[in-house]
C-alpha cells in the first residue's frame, strides 16, 4: 500500500463504534506492568479455524489468547479505570474523535456489580489526556446468560444513564439463542432510549438480521456478513438507514471470509447500505482502527475520501442524538479536509 494512505489514514480524524473493552487482556496487560514482569507475549491465534465451527471459533480465540485467566483481585474499580484511560489514550493517539467501549464480561459485573464497572469506566474515560475524544458505553448482553439475566442487566443499565451508557448490544452464540429470545430485555432499552445494536449474520445467515431490525429494532448490526447474500434484507437495511458495523480482521482470523478481499464491501456500497469500519478485540487480534481502514483501503482500492466517508457514516451511526451525530460528522469531515 502506498506510504501517503497509511499517512493520511492515520491523520484522518475516525470514530470507533464497535470496540470490545476486552477487560481481562487489558488487566492483564496492565498487571505485567504494574509488576514489572516480562509481557507474556502477544495473544496466540487458533492455528487452524476450520477445526472449530461457529462461535466455538471465538471461543477458542479467547482461550488461546488465556483472555480468562486473571485472578479477581485484578477487578478493581481503580483497575478498571486505568485500562478505560489507557485505551482511551490510544484512541486519541490514532485521531479517533469518538470511541463507543462495549463491556460484557461476566466476572467484572459480578465483582463490581454493573453499575461499578460502567462507573469505574466512566471514570477512567473523563481521566483521558485527550478530552476531545467522545466517549460512550454499550453494555453487552450475553445471549448465553438468557433472558432472564438480559432483563436484569438492561435494568440496572437504564438505571445508570448517569455513567455513559448510550446503548445495548447482544452478542455470543447466533446459532442456539436467537434475538426474538431477547425481545423483551432489547424492548426496556429501546423504550428508554437507548441505541441498539446486534451482533447478528456474523455465524449464521441472514435470518438473525431480519429478527435483529425487525424485532428488537436494531439500528445498527455488529458484522452482517450474511446480509451480502440477501438483496431484500439489503434494500431494507438501506431504507431503515441500518449501519453495519464491520470488523474485517475479526472475520478474517475466525475464517468468515478467505481473504480481506472477500469482505463483501462493494456488494453494501452499491446497495447504499451504510458501512462502517472497527477494529471489535484489537488486542486478541492484533490489530487497530487505523491498521484495519489501511488494510481494507488496499484490498478494495479505497482512497481517503472514501476512508473519510466511512468515517461520516460512522458518526451518524453513533449512539448520540441527532444533532451530536451531525456535528461528530462535521467535525470527521471538516477535520479531513484540513488534515
Ligand atoms: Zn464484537
Amino acid at each position: 500500500m502506498a506510504e501517503s494512505l497509511a499517512a493520511a489514514i492515520a491523520a484522518i480524524p475516525k470514530v470507533e463504534l464497535h470496540l470490545h473493552l476486552e477487560t481481562s487482556l487489558r488487566l492483564r496487560r496492565l498487571l505485567e506492568r504494574q509488576e514489572g514482569s516480562p509481557p507474556l507475549g502477544e495473544p496466540h491465534l487458533i492455528a487452524d479455524p476450520s477445526k472449530f465451527s461457529g462461535y466455538d471459533r471465538l471461543r477458542r480465540l479467547r482461550y488461546a489468547g488465556r483472555a480468562s485467566r486473571i485472578a479477581d483481585a485484578a477487578y478493581t474499580t481503580a483497575n478498571i479505570a486505568a485500562i478505560t484511560a489507557q485505551l482511551m489514550n490510544e484512541a486519541a493517539a490514532e485521531s479517533i474523535r469518538h470511541v463507543e467501549v462495549w463491556v460484557g464480561g461476566r466476572r467484572g459485573f459480578a465483582l463490581l456489580g454493573i453499575r461499578g464497572m460502567l462507573e469505574a469506566m466512566a471514570e477512567g474515560a473523563g481521566r483521558t489526556r485527550a478530552p476531545s475524544v467522545g466517549y460512550g458505553a454499550i453494555l453487552t448482553i450475553v445471549r448465553e446468560r438468557g433472558p432472564e439475566e438480559a432483563e436484569r442487566s438492561v435494568a440496572e443499565a437504564v438505571a445508570c444513564r448517569d455513567c455513559g451508557v448510550a446503548g445495548i448490544d447482544l452478542a455470543g452464540d447466533e446459532h442456539n439463542y436467537p434475538p426474538a429470545l431477547f425481545a423483551r430485555a432489547i424492548g426496556m432499552a429501546r423504550d428508554a432510549g437507548l441505541g441498539i445494536t446486534v451482533h447478528a449474520g456474523e455465524f449464521t445467515g441472514a435470518a438473525g438480521i431480519w429478527t435483529s431490525v425487525y424485532q428488537l429494532g436494531a439500528t445498527r448490526i455488529g458484522h452482517g456478513l450474511a446480509s451480502a447474500d440477501d438483496p431484500r434484507l439489503l434494500d431494507r437495511l438501506r431504507d431503515r438507514h441500518v449501519t453495519l458495523e464491520l470488523c474485517p480482521t475479526s472475520n478474517l482470523r475466525l475464517g468468515l471470509i478467505p481473504s480481506l478481499a472477500r469482505l463483501p464491501l462493494e456488494t453494501l456500497r452499491a446497495h447504499g447500505v451504510p458501512v462502517t469500519i472497527n477494529s471489535d478485540d484489537p488486542i486478541l487480534l492484533d490489530t487497530t482502527l487505523s491498521r484495519e481502514l489501511a488494510a481494507v483501503a488496499h484490498a478494495h482500492a479505497l482512497t481517503p475520501e472514501d476512508i473519510v466517508g466511512l468515517q461520516a457514516a460512522a458518526a451518524r451511526a453513533a449512539f448520540l442524538p441527532p444533532d451530536g451525530q451531525e456535528a461528530l460528522a462535521h467535525t470527521v469531515q471538516t477535520a479531513a479536509l484540513l488534515s
